[in-house]
């Protein structure tokens, strides 16, 4: 029988769907040691700090990896960096493979004038606040300014766009940052415009998202009905509607059908609107944007602008990689065939191969994929010293899956009085004082 070692780097979901592959290839001739190494103390990627507080069965997904995480043969070595406590080279010299699942966390930026003005953030920055991310409750957010625009219309700027309109009440039993919900609470913001420089037929939003806005209790949402009709007219003369373009369109028309109810606080979207140039005075004040057309199918500019007053900013226009050092970049992502990593033990999973798309689930098939890539590259078993003890000799702090457990507890039973899932910690040092 062969144990071969592998390390995966990035508890996210593509890297547990990693582990989950090798473990479920595993035979009475091949076993796999898999060694998780995670920056954070906490280990689920996005489904901790990206997925949306009020999208709580989105996160059920967690029970799948705590079962991955126990099973055996598999240790988790979080509050460990990559490039810090130990690197690449080190990782590759001791594992047999070395899987790369860190994702895309850096924002993509606008290119426009006013973009750095105060008030005007990046998803990338603004999604992490709100979801307790560590390295992100310091970031200064305003809500004293009654209009908001989020630009982008994929479901990164539906979630950012949802959580500044709804009624911060909304919030009290779920995950938001502490911090997060009391700033909510005293939000000024009362309508939120999302902007696609697109028309509704190109959109990314899913159509699952656009049609839960329609069921909001508290909040109107505004979706002109003449831009969904053209756009309908539009893509329907291009041929027969795809499936989700169909189910999304017809979601878009819901809402721009759906009765309205007076209340305070509304969403609007706005297409085919260009955002151009971000004004203020020392913050913003304004957002121009150039109004766009379709025509066969181009979008084109009409040379003509609009602006809407407002006091926050968030882009939420995709992501890419933080690079790693060693690690051949191209577009944002880790150059790589399939997953593969040119001349090397490593191999790529998840947004850090692909980019920033999919649910979360497309993660199960990508990391499979890429997983049996590896198997077939795999020879005799490497004999080496154990990640465990090096990291100990450099006084690294690292939280087991025992001591991810009791933290993971601690935040569960902080939550339980107030009807909230958890109360997530923030503080390293508190986490780590848990352990
Ligand atoms: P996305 O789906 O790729 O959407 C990005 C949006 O930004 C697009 O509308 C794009 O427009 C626009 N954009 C790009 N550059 C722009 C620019 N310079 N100016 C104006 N607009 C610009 O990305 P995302 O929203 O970050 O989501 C990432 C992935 O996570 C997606 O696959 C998404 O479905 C997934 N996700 C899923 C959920 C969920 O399932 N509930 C929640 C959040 C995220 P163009 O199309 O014109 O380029």
């Amino acid at each position: 029988m062969k144990t071969f070692k592998v390390a995966i780097v990035g508890a996210g979901p593509a890297g547990y769907f990693a582990a989950q592959a090798l473990q479920n290839s595993q035979s009475e001739d091949i076993k796999f040691s898999i060694d998780m190494i995670e920056r954070l103390p906490t280990p689920w990627g996005l489904v901790r700090s990206g997925v949306a507080p009020d999208h709580p069965k989105i996160k059920t997904v967690a029970k799948v990896f705590e079962k991955i995480a126990t099973a055996e043969g598999f240790r988790l070595f979080g509050n460990i960096e990559l490039g810090k406590d130990i690197s690449l080279e080190e990782l590759e010299s001791m594992y047999d493979a070395v899987v790369i699942a860190t994702g895309s966390s850096r924002g993509r930026k606008l290119g426009i004038p006013g973009e750095d003005l105060p008030g005007s953030f990046s998803a990338a920055d603004f999604v992490p606040w709100y979801n307790a991310h560590p390295d992100f409750a310091d970031v200064e957010i305003s809500l004293d300014c009654n209009e908001a625009v989020v630009i982008g219309a994929g479901n990164v700027a539906m979630d950012v766009a949802r959580m500044l309109a709804l009624e911060p009440s909304e919030l009290d039993t779920t995950d938001t940052a502490e911090h997060a919900l009391s700033k909510l609470h005293t939000s000024s913001i009362r309508k939120v415009h999302i902007c696609g420089r697109r028309g509704p037929e190109h959109a990314a939003f899913t159509s699952p998202e656009l049609r839960e806005l329609p069921k909001l209790e508290h909040t109107d949402v505004h979706i002109d009905q003449h831009q969904i009709s053209e756009a309908i007219k539009r893509a329907e003369a291009q041929g027969e509607l795809p499936k989700d373009l169909k189910s999304n369109l017809e979601a878009m028309q819901a809402i721009a059908e759906a009765e309205k109810k007076g209340h305070e606080r509304s969403m609007y979207f706005h297409f085919l609107a260009t955002p151009l140039e971000i004004k203020g005075d020392g913050r913003v004040e304004e957002v121009v944007f150039g109004i766009n057309e379709v025509n066969d199918g181009n979008v084109k500019a009409t040379g003509e602008t609009f602006s809407i007053k407002c006091g926050l900013v968030v882009s939420a226009i995709g992501y890419q990689s933080d690079e790693i050092s060693g690690l051949p970049y191209e577009g944002g992502k880790v150059k790589n065939e399939n997953g593969r990593i040119s001349g090397r033990n490593s191999y790529v999973v998840g947004w850090a191969k692909r980019g920033p798309s999919g649910v979360i689930g497309t993660n199960k098939s990508d990391s499979t994929d890429v997983m049996k890539l590896l198997l077939e590259d795999l020879k005799e078993p490497k004999s080496g010293s154990d990640v465990e003890k090096l990291l100990e000799e450099r006084g690294a702090k690292i939280v087991t899956q025992s001591d991810w457990e009791k933290i993971n507890a601690h935040e569960v039973a902080k939550g339980e009085p107030h009807g909230k899932p958890r109360v997530k910690l923030i503080s390293r040092t508190e986490m780590l004082g848990i352990k």
